[in-house]
């Protein structure tokens, strides 16, 4: 199996974060698994995850070329990891695009507009974006107003985004939800739209009313994406995998889903770079 939405954070960074999940949600987010490096990468090897992504973002200036620093070591070290990292325009994206792409060779990168306050149209992105269309690279974003967001305009943003870059691979995290509807719209319109299933389907009371239902996955059956959101996710991982698997979509479908799906997609992301690199000397 592929995870394409885990979050891995340098340590010091990931307590940060476990703290604010857990002191604004009244308790109700209880972080189930503390763990970075070395435990987090053995336990989803436990769990039979062959390779996952590294999701990180930056909140304010300064943050993301120090974390794209550390995703660049990681990988290095260890080839279970999808390099992602992430831009801030505040710091100039365009240079940034620039380090993670074509020295680092990410395979993306991840916004989340609500933690950085910088909107995914934010025109101070669009020569990054450029950038990642001419390599082929993938734009995972955070734009539904899940789980705890008063903020419902991701999609006129992202179409503004797919106007202007209708080729972009971008994936739509968390399947869009709570705004399931137009982000199936929108995948209707641009064929390089996919979701993540993080937290979509599982029990739990900082996330409900999750599930898009039977058909939506299988009428994307191509173009979703198994993800999870580990480690800051207040259940059990187990549970993400089995609440797909009770939809009974199918062996078919499940491979697609769980590998398949992200493999044909990775790969399309990494050959870009390679290729276009060649090209240019
Ligand atoms: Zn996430």
């Amino acid at each position: 199996m592929i995870d394409m939405h885990v979050h891995y954070f340098p340590p010091a960074v990931f307590k940060a974060i476990w703290r604010y999940f857990e002191t604004h949600t009244n308790g109700l987010w209880h972080i189930n698994y503390r763990m970075s490096g070395e435990k987090q990468r053995e336990f989803l090897r436990a769990k039979g995850i062959e390779r996952f992504t590294t999701l990180v973002y930056a909140h304010k200036k300064d943050l993301a070329m120090r974390l794209n620093d550390f995703i660049a070591r990681e990988s290095a070290l260890y080839p279970e990891l999808i390099a992602f990292g992430t831009l801030y325009a505040g710091d100039g994206a365009l240079a940034q695009a620039r380090t993670i792409f074509e020295e680092y060779r990410f395979f993306g990168i991840k916004l989340h507009p609500f933690v950085s306050g910088e909107e995914i149209d934010d025109e101070r992105y669009f020569p990054a974006y450029e950038l990642m269309l001419h390599y082929g690279k993938i734009l995972l974003c955070h734009p539904g107003s899940a789980p705890v967001y008063q903020k419902y305009d991701g999609v006129l943003r992202i179409r503004r985004v797919l106007s202007a870059f209708p080729e972009m691979k971008l994936i739509i995290a968390h399947c869009g939800a709570y705004e399931y509807e137009p982000y199936q719209r929108l995948a209707e319109e641009f064929p390089h739209v996919y979701f993540d299933t993080a937290m979509n389907c599982v029990h739990t009371p900082v996330f409900e009313h999750n599930c898009p239902g039977p058909a939506f996955f299988q009428r994307f059956q191509d173009r979703v994406l198994f993800g999870t959101d580990f480690p800051n996710i207040p259940y059990d991982y187990q549970e993400q995998i089995d609440s797909l698997k009770k939809l009974k979509l199918g062996e078919q479908i499940e491979k697609k889903i769980f590998k398949d799906n992200a493999l044909s997609l990775l790969f399309s992301a990494d050959s870009g770079s390679t290729h276009r690199k060649e090209n240019t000397g």
